[in-house]
């Protein structure tokens, strides 16, 4: 296919695909799937080799959000059966970390629901940073605690996080009908401020939410505008007492092109395969290795995945191996382009002059044998599945 050559010759430049070609990765049929995931593969190897980089999650407070994002089982009023909880202690968060650890994962993302930190919450991270980076040595720390007021992400930074996660979750155009209690261009600024603090940006997006391909390609332009080092890509996990719990959009082969079209626009970029993996991608989960070149081991903030030693038997029998903390995840170049603009203006938002012109998402049924709430790990007296 003429537009396969075409999108591993821009990935391998690393220059950004066209709109229409990005479309068209989302377009192909079933019987191109392998070529689309073979193509994408070429790219993700050249810039990432063989590895798979792991992460692991800790809700350090779960549940009882004010914010009414609609994807999410934290959000106001769900009726979701979560875990619901408040901020973990340092030392019970560093344990939990530690089995991430323990299990493979160079990164620990600590996470906490509400809309934003307040300056004591910033403390209190600030706190299981360094008790975490105390006790397991070499250890990146990642914080997603929402919305940054100003000064927050320079005293994350000074703290010892090394990293900032905020999504963007899905296009500026239909950001209004996920939420209503913050906008994305307050997301937008918060990844700037991460950026300008100097901690590594992780920002990505959320599949499955009735979106149309010219929304999810949106999102993904506006992220490579935005210059992330890391791109998690989550497919809905449609939970039971949300918003969007009939949602069942997804099949396997539609997040094998999702994921490609994001390693064909973001190709030098660290690719998470985040949550949803299990229950969308299921017994396909080893092809999306060739696409993404990360994911998170064992389970997510509110819901379970699969056992921790099952990712590392899939990765090893994919032919695949897990990244060590003595190698670097991003590609030279990226690493430079990131010293050189520490201090540069944040780039612009993405040009939002998209194509109406949709392909609708296959639907699928209801599976919601395939959800299970998290009852193990933080907040629990049961032991982490790392
Ligand atoms: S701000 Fe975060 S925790 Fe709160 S509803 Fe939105 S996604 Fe969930």
């Amino acid at each position: 296919m003429d537009l396969l050559n075409t999108l591993v010759d821009k990935g391998l430049r690393r220059e950004v695909p066209t709109r229409d070609e990005a479309l068209a990765v989302l377009a192909t049929s079933d019987d191109e799937l392998l070529d689309v995931v073979a193509a994408a593969g070429k790219v993700r190897r050249t810039w990432f080799g063989r590895r798979v980089k792991l992460n692991y999650l800790v809700n350090l407070k779960s549940g009882l959000c004010p914010e009414d994002c609609s994807y999410c089982s934290q959000r106001l009023g769900s009726k979701a059966e979560i875990l619901k909880y408040t901020w973990l202690k340092p030392d019970d968060a560093s344990k939990a970390a530690a089995a991430g650890v323990a299990g493979g994962a160079k990164r620990v993302c600590l996470v906490a629901s509400g809309r934003g930190p307040t300056d004591k919450d910033v403390d209190r991270v600030s706190e299981t940073i360094a008790t975490i980076k105390e006790q397991n040595e070499g250890v990146e720390v990642c914080a997603c605690l929402g919305l940054l007021n100003d000064g927050q992400a320079e005293r994350l930074r000074a703290a010892g996080a090394d990293a900032y996660n905020h999504n963007l979750n899905t296009s500026e155009a239909t950001y209004g009908d996920i939420c209503t209690t913050h906008d994305f261009s307050d997301r937008v600024e918060t990844v700037q401020q991460a950026q300008a603090a100097g901690m590594s940006a992780c920002s990505g997006l959320i599949a499955g939410m009735g979106e149309t391909d010219a929304d999810l390609v949106d999102v993904v332009f506006a992220l490579r505008e935005l210059d992330p080092d890391s791109v998690p890509v989550n497919f809905l996990i449609p939970f039971e007492g949300t918003p969007l719990a009939k949602e069942w959009n997804l099949t396997p082969q539609r997040c094998l092109r999702i994921l490609a079209m994001v390693r064909f626009v973001c190709p030098d970029v660290e690719v998470r395969l985040a949550g949803g993996r299990e229950v969308h991608l299921r017994s396909m989960q080893p092809l999306a290795l060739h696409l993404v070149n990360s994911i998170f081991l064992g389970d997510y903030l509110t819901s379970e995945g699969q056992a921790g030693k099952d990712d590392l038997a899939m990765i090893a029998d994919a032919g695949f191996e897990v990244e060590g903390t003595d190698t670097t995840t991003l590609p030279a170049h990226r690493r430079e382009i990131a010293d050189a603009t520490e201090a540069a203006d944040a780039a612009a938002p993405a040009d939002a002059d998209a194509e109406s012109a949709t392909v609708p998402a296959p639907s699928e049924e209801t599976r919601r044998d395939l959800v299970a709430v998290r009852r193990r790990g933080a907040g629990t007296d049961l032991p982490p599945n790392a």
